[in-house]
């Protein structure tokens, strides 16, 4: 056998094959065996003399002499290369037999925990662990034979262990990997149509455990951005230890992604409290991104078991792999469609105050912040005002400003570039301390331009499920934030033309509905009124006097008392009432709704209150107060076009002043006859 086909064998025998195999075999049957390795060293030793010589009763008879016999006994067949027997302090054999070394095996077998029959110390009631093999049988007395015995089957095994390790061991070890081979690619087969990842992670750690026969396994998982957690603990008590996240973060984002060992400080350092020797780790990882790691403890793994469970853990990493793209496509689709019905909201908001408030609203929403602010700059001052917060009191927020270029929202706004700092603590950018207010040390700040102007800052924090916020969290809302500055521009737009439109129906002096709008309204009175069968009044009212209180009062002065003839006719006259400035020092109101009779209380009240509320100069008019007069006119009784109710109402005015000024009159057709007087006039 050449150096090559030597290894080759060598790699195929795993020790625990060959343990089995002995153990399945009749010679060393009555013993219970184990393996030794001088690299093991002492602890080694004791692990092994414990292993096939367990305590006999609860009280440990093991002395520092068993150790020493035992000691002595494997030093003399590793030296002699022949097997020993010999016996403990407490009358228990003890079997050492040298394994042929090129093989890439421990150095001796061990075989212990039988009496030798001629030294049983009959005064001691000594019973046998039943349970462990080479005990004998549950309920029998323990097993016994002579040392000569025990000499000749060692010498027997020691002569047949080359055909064993040559032929049985290797069809032993082909037969377990062609088994654990079909079982992982089943569930291989499984895995890829695994639906969930929580589903996947137990698939495969219970193939670890029960197909590979693992004591302990732990899954940890790191899930879109999000931090690390537990997902599976099998043989493992989940309340004895805790999971550094950052440590654990930190390492695994930094290694290759080969399987590696982990020493017990490491385990210790991701794992506090964690009661493990050393950890085979094996990373999840595909198309370069870390997805968690699948961690084996206390184990020694044979490199064909080792090969499997890569292969095993890989198609893991990839059914993760898949579905998280999956969910990833999922969540797109639903976040455009929430995104396309976010923008359609905001379409309908036509005032800014508002539609900022929605839009810190909206965002947060879309990146699952629980605190933020949205800033507007002030260009006059050169500061960033809050103009909608979250996670802080109004008052507050409408306390802080910054100033343009100072403070995370002034520096972004200055350069225009948005920040994401996933640690405040940590982000030479930032750098600072965490300030209480906020929960997480992550936030996004990013300007918002229309036009290429600025119109503030976004500022998001708090992610609700403790992570720190993405580059994909900052493309979304950049998307986002994009529509919306839209909608911004489109109110603004909106505000000033709602403003024109206002200046182009009221009158600047009074702020009364003009003549313009009253036209409009007066046609759209006639023709609900009409389609309603309805009925509504028009009252054309005129100061008395005037033209002499401008006289001795000045222009100014008739200016602020047509002001506040005005304001009081607004306060008097009821909300459905529609109070405009005819022109000069005329006014018209429309009733819509109203009879004759109501009129006459609206028109009274009006009157009256313009009689009692006290002007300057008052005095010096002829009635020595200001008063007004008025004309009412109703549809359809009175007129059914503008034209006519207006005349009519017009007739009942001048009708008032003739009668004396200050007073309120009801059209009647014999007004007619006046009227034409007032046109012979
Ligand atoms: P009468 O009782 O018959 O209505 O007498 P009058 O003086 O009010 O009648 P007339 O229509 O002759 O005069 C209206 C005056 O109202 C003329 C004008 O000086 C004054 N006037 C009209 N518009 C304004 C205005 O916007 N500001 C001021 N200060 N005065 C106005
Ligand atoms: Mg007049
Ligand atoms: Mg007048």
């Amino acid at each position: 056998m050449d150096v090559a086909t030597t290894n080759t064998t060598a790699k195929l025998i795993d020790p625990r094959d060959l343990l089995e195999v002995l153990r399945q075999h009749p010679l060393p049957a009555p013993f219970n065996l184990a393996l030794y390795s001088e690299e093991s060293g002492r602890s080694g030793l004791i692990k092994t003399i414990h292993t096939v010589c367990p305590p006999l009763s609860s009280e440990c008879l093991c002395t520092e002499k068993c150790c020493q016999a035992w000691e002595e006994n494997i030093n003399h067949t590793l030296l002699t290369n022949q097997p020993v027997v010999a016996t403990c302090p407490q009358g228990l054999l003890c079997l050492a037999i040298p394994l042929p070394d090129n093989q890439g095996l421990p150095d001796c077998l061990v075989g212990g925990g039988i009496f030798e029959n001629a030294s049983v110390p009959h005064s001691r009631n000594l019973t046998v662990d039943n349970k462990k093999p080479g005990s004998g049988k549950p309920g029998q007395a323990p097993q016994m034979i002579s040392r000569e015995e025990a000499q000749s089957l060692a010498d027997e095994v020691f002569r047949t262990l080359p055909r064993l390790l040559e032929q049985k061991v290797q069809l032993f070890g082909l037969a377990r990997t062609t088994q654990r081979l079909e079982a992982v690619q089943k569930l291989a087969r499984d895995l890829s149509i695994c639906p969930e990842a929580e589903q996947a992670v137990l698939i495969v750690s219970e193939a670890l455990v029960v197909l590979f026969d693992l004591p302990k396994v732990l899954i940890v998982l790191q899930q879109n951005g999000q931090a690390m957690s537990v997902h599976s603990t099998l043989g493992l008590d989940p309340g004895t230890f805790r999971l550094d996240q950052i440590q654990l973060a930190d390492h695994f984002n930094n290694i290759s992604g080969h399987p590696e060992t982990l020493s017990k400080e490491k385990l210790t350092t991701f794992f506090p409290g964690i009661k493990t020797e050393s950890a085979q780790s094996f990373p999840l990882s595909a198309n370069s991104s870390r997805l968690g790691a699948v961690i084996l403890f206390d184990i020694n793994l044979h490199s064909r078991d080792q090969a499997l469970i890569e292969l095993l853990t890989s198609r893991l990493a990839s059914r993760l792999e898949s579905l998280k793209t999956a969910e990833g496509h999922r969540q797109e689709r639903q976040f455009s469609a929430r995104l396309i019905s976010m923008i359609s909201d905001l379409s309908l908001i036509d005032n800014r105050e508002e539609l900022y408030r929605q839009i810190l609203e909206m965002s947060s929403e879309l990146l699952e912040a629980s605190s933020g602010s949205l800033m507007l700059l002030n260009e006059v001052k050169g500061t960033l005002e809050i103009s909608a917060a979250m996670g802080m009191t109004d008052s507050l927020a409408r306390a802080m400003s910054v100033p343009f270029g100072e403070g995370i929202a002034g520096k972004v706004a200055k350069s225009g570039f948005p920040m994401l700092v996933t640690d405040i603590e940590r982000d030479n950018r930032v750098a600072v301390k965490n300030r209480p207010r906020f929960k997480t040390k992550s936030f996004i700040s990013l300007p918002l331009e229309a036009n290429k102007k600025l119109l503030g800052v976004l500022n998001l924090a708090d992610k609700s499920n403790g992570g720190h916020f993405t580059e994909a969290d900052l493309n979304l809302i950049q998307t986002f934030t994009n529509h919306a500055v839209l909608m911004v521009s489109r109110a603004a737009t909106l505000e000033k033309a709602g403003k024109f439109e206002h200046l182009s129906i009221t009158d600047p002096l009074t702020g009364l509905y003009n003549r313009r709008f009253l036209e409009d309204r007066l046609q759209e009175e006639f023709s609900r009124s009409e389609r309603q069968q309805q009925t509504f009044c028009l009252i054309l009212a005129d100061l008395d006097n005037f033209k002499i209180h401008n006289d001795v009062c000045g222009h100014l002065a008739g200016d602020n008392a047509l002001k506040k003839v005005a304001d009081l006719m607004r306060r008097t006259a009821r909300d459905m009432d529609i109070v405009t400035r005819y022109g000069g020092e005329e006014f018209c109101l429309i009733l819509p709704g109203t009879g004759k009779k109501e009129s006459l209380f609206v028109g009274e009240r009006i009157r009256r209150a313009i009689e009692t509320e006290v002007f300057p100069g008052e005095n010096l008019l002829p009635l020595g107060r200001l008063s007004i007069s008025l004309g009412i006119a109703t549809f359809p009784t009175d007129g059914t076009t503008a034209n006519e109710l207006i005349h009519a109402a017009d007739l009942a005015l001048y009708s008032a002043k003739k009668l004396g000024r200050n007073r309120l009159v009801l059209y009647e057709p014999t007004l007619e006859d006046q009227g034409l007087l007032k046109h012979q006039q």
